[in-house]
């Protein structure tokens, strides 16, 4: 959380460090723009678990997984007034799933009966490696360990 100026100069230190010495960093942001701007892959986590992984910002720009493409909507656009709502199932005000099942369940939209009795595994969709850990894509997936 630093001004703009010295992030970006910051930023720029890593890629110089990375491309010169072939150092790799672990970069760990609730900031999607910057993750955007440095990574060569990335992992997107909610309450400790992957929910969704790629290489590339394939992650960022075609977002598979609920709670990814709220994150990705929610970021707000210089260009564009704010308008509209967001509108949150009933049971979303805590935020927190029951211990089995998506982690997500109580905050998607989507969730289906099996949400809230089984885990979602990652598993591939799209092209680049792109994996999601949702149900609404583990019938055309093959999944991954
Ligand atoms: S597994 Fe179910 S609850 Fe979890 S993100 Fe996918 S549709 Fe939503």
């Amino acid at each position: 959380m630093v001004d703009a100026s010295l992030r970006s100069m910051i930023l720029q230190i890593m890629r110089t460090m990375r491309d010169e010495h072939g150092i790799s960093f672990l970069y760990i942001t609730h900031d999607l723009a910057t993750a955007h701007q440095i990574s060569d892959e990335t992992f997107l986590m909610y309450q400790g678990h992957t929910v969704e992984h790629g290489v590339g910002t394939s992650v960022l720009t075609q977002p598979r997984h609920p709670y990814v493409q709220q994150l990705v909507a929610s970021i707000p656009r210089i260009d564009m007034k704010w308008e509209g709502t967001i509108t949150l199932p009933d049971n979303a005000a805590s935020g927190h799933s029951a211990p089995v099942g998506c982690p997500f369940t109580a905050r998607c939209p989507y969730r289906m009966d099996i949400c809230t009795t089984t885990m979602p595994k990652l598993v591939q969709i799209g092209a680049d490696d792109q994996q999601a850990a949702c149900f609404q894509y583990e019938q055309q997936s093959v999944a991954h360990s």
